[in-house]
């Protein structure tokens, strides 16, 4: 017996070898198993992905295998190769990805981690106090061998053969809820679920405004799938933005629900991974790679929020997860449900014209009121000396706090100030690695980079002129922290940025206090703007409204629209209304207008017939190829080199924008063209070509498809 086993060591790059099987492994070895091999008179970890009875040259054999069953099954190795051919990726890193941190290659492991207990398995005749007393814990069942206290008894009813030590594994993810029944579903919400039910359609877009009651309908669905033995996969954004719809979920499933996300640690993933694997959850709630989850018959693949960026991997495989549940949704024949209240162009669009079921919530649960939506021009707040908050929001602030009712603000900028000016030559202080301006953050009286992580103490001279005139400008979160506090000096404020949420933690404990009113205005960035549900929110204020249109990005009017939209729908969710406040200079802007409205459907026709006119999409595809270098002459020769190539070999069908160069980061120069495409024929061998022909050691070849940032 021979095996083909995948490895990835940087001298060689990607390869496959072939090795022999000893005898005594011959039966258990099959696909998908984890193995170490013999290579350049080293041992590294290998994937067996392929059997084969003969072959007609030298092998040598394996040295041992890692695991005790296959990490992959069909499914997920088909769907390995399915993301080479598609992203263009290496076959290592597609199959990596699926791999909670414990299980990647050649990486450190994280082992399984053990508790003793002590079970009973005999009985004595005429037992004295202590034995008596000892053996009275067992009543209930086994007992943790730390909670026996006297050790002498325990012991010597080990050595009698009464009790015995058994070592069970220990789950290091340990939560409690509180268990509740499912609600019973308005009449609206019945409607959405039947239509949800009984389409025939393999993809539904559910599109309901913010507290429509969405969640509520995912988790009557999933009830359905399970009780007829099948497996549920619930992807979520970013868990900061969701730690209170786990607890929804966990009160009515209990511990059939298993969690992956990134604020696991990778103990506690590899232990949620192994329960999954072992059939022991059939619900798996988890951020973007959680599509990788190693179930089997899966009945129904929910993605919510499905507009959001997070859903896209940054770095290789470049992966978008609808693609992939889409995939796996083909394969176990099951339905596959996009959530949202403002979905993407493309999404929204291939409902309306069939391609997906388009079921539709126009009203809050129990027909309660959008929040009121208003919009403050803040060039004349300007006039007046308001720059912060204008004369109208520092009134609603001051109501509610006197009627007990909780505010959130919203601030796209975390530290100080967002730069610092030099007075003596003009120039804005940057990051020596990276063309980017530092941020002053005052809680430690630093200059940072918010790309690098560069950090510097020193703030008394301009590193060009030496001047010593140096001014702070633009706000950010701390600032805003410090002008409330100051400002209402009776309010209770707290903040939610990176800068305060980077211990494990932290971020549930703010949601948490917040929610059981310990403060009376929340303050953050963008990661406050989605999924909260806080019942006593009755006023949202988003102070720079316009900081997203300013992005040069075909998508911008959509970010704003959708983020606008998000953080409006925080305010009045529970019994009493709600209004929302827009600070901007852009008033007019029809995406702060639509949203104010809560008008998706204008904003969509809008919005496309600008992307019609400017071919973007939904009206194309896109796709970028990147060079990135420490060298500037060998990246500007190299884009030029592929943009030559690109011209020769595709038709006039794409459209090839640039080579554009963007700002180093980490001192890289990153060079890209940007490809609009509709046929993928030409594209892809081009790209393959192009790929396969890349060799240097010193510039880095990106494809990224669907890439975020244009
Ligand atoms: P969405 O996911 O669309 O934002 P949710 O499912 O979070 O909406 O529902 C919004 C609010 O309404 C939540 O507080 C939820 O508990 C409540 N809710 C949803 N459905 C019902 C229902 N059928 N009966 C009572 N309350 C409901
Ligand atoms: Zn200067
Ligand atoms: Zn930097």
């Amino acid at each position: 017996m021979f095996v083909d086993v995948l490895v990835n060591i940087k001298s060689l790059g990607e390869k496959i070898f072939t090795y022999s099987v000893s005898d005594d492994l011959k039966d258990i070895v099959r696909v998908g198993f984890r193995v170490i091999v013999p290579l350049l008179n080293r041992e590294i970890e290998g994937l067996i992905i392929g059997i084969r009875d003969s072959v007609d040259f030298e092998t040598k054999p394996i040295v041992s295998l890692l695991d005790s069953e296959p990490v992959f099954d069909d499914e997920l190795l088909s769907l390995g190769k399915y993301m080479k051919d598609e992203y263009l990726c290496s076959l290592m890193s597609a199959y990596e990805s699926m791999l909670p941190v414990a299980l990647k290659f050649n990486k450190t492991k994280t082992s399984i981690k053990y508790e003793t207990y002590i079970t009973k398995v005999g009985d004595i005749d005429n037992p004295s106090v202590y034995e008596k007393n000892v053996l009275k814990l067992f009543d209930n069942g086994d007992v943790l061998k730390r909670d026996i206290k006297s050790k002498s008894t325990l012991n010597r009813l080990l050595d009698m053969g009464v009790l015995k030590e058994v070592k069970r594994e220990k789950n290091r993810l340990c939560v409690n809820y509180e268990r509740r029944e499912l609600r019973k579903l308005t009449d609206k919400q019945l409607d959405a679920y039947n239509l949800l039910l009984n389409s025939k359609k393999s993809v539904c877009l559910l599109r309901g405004v913010t507290g429509s009651g969405k969640t509520e309908i995912y988790m009557h669905l999933i009830k359905d799938v399970i009780s007829v033995g099948k497996t549920v996969i619930v992807l979520v954004p970013e868990i900061t933005l969701t730690t209170q719809l786990i607890e929804r979920f966990r009160s009515v499933f209990g511990s059939d629900i298993a969690v992956l996300h990134s604020a696991l640690s990778s103990g506690e993933k590899y232990d949620e991974y192994r329960r999954i694997k072992d059939l022991k959850a059939k619900v798996v709630i988890g951020t973007r790679s959680a599509v990788f989850s190693p179930l089997t018959n899966i009945g129904l693949i929910v993605i919510d929020e499905e507009q959001e960026d997070s859903y896209k991997q940054e770095n290789e495989p470049r992966y978008k997860t609808f693609d992939i549940a889409l995939k796996r949704c083909e394969y176990n024949n099951a339905k596959l449900i996009l959530g949202s209240a403002t979905p993407t162009l493309e999404s929204y669009a291939k409902a309306k014209i069939g391609r997906y079921e388009l079921v539709e919530l126009l009203d809050r649960v129990n027909n309660k009121k959008m929040p009121k939506v208003y919009v403050v021009d803040m060039k004349d707040e300007i006039k007046t000396g308001n720059s912060i908050l204008s004369r109208v929001a520092i009134d609603l602030i001051e109501d509610r706090l006197r009627n007990k009712e909780q505010i959130m603000i919203l601030i796209n900028r975390r530290g100080y100030s967002n730069y610092i000016m030099c007075m003596g030559c003009g120039n804005v202080l940057k990051c020596p690695n990276c063309d980017i301006s530092l941020t002053y953050h005052k809680t430690n009286n630093t200059l940072r980079c918010h790309y690098c992580g560069y950090a510097t103490n020193n703030l008394k001279r301009c590193p060009s002129c030496l001047s010593t005139d140096l001014v702070l400008r633009g706000i950010g979160t701390e600032k805003i922290e410090e002008y409330l506090k100051d400002k209402f000096s009776s309010a209770r404020v707290v903040r939610m940025d990176r800068d305060t949420t980077t211990n494990k933690g932290m971020h549930e404990k703010i949601v948490k206090d917040f929610n059981d009113f310990k403060y009376d205005i929340l303050l953050g960035t963008q990661m406050i703007s989605k999924g909260l549900d806080f019942v006593n929110v009755t006023l949202v204020i988003v102070l720079s409204g316009d900081a997203s249109l300013n992005i040069p990005d075909y998508r911008s009017a959509e970010k704003t629209f959708d983020m606008l939209t998000q953080v409006s729908g925080r305010s009045g969710r529970g019994k009493k209304n709600g209004v929302s406040l827009i600070q901007t200079f852009n008033p007019n802007h029809y995406s702060i207008i639509l949203s104010k409205n809560h008008d998706y459907f204008r904003f969509y026709n809008e919005e496309m017939k600008i992307r019609k006119k400017l071919n973007y999409p939904p009206f194309c595809l896109l796709v970028s190829v990147r060079i990135l270098s420490k060298d500037f002459e060998l990246g500007s020769k190299l884009i030029n080199k592929i943009n030559k190539y690109l011209k020769g070999n595709l038709d006039d069908t794409y459209t090839i924008l640039g080579p554009t160069q963007s700002f180093k980061i980490n001192n890289i120069y990153s060079f890209k063209l940007l490809i609009k495409y509709k046929n993928r024929t030409l594209l892809y061998k081009a790209l393959n070509d192009i790929k396969s022909h890349h060799k240097s050691k010193d510039a880095k070849l990106e494809i990224d498809f669907s890439p975020l940032r244009v």
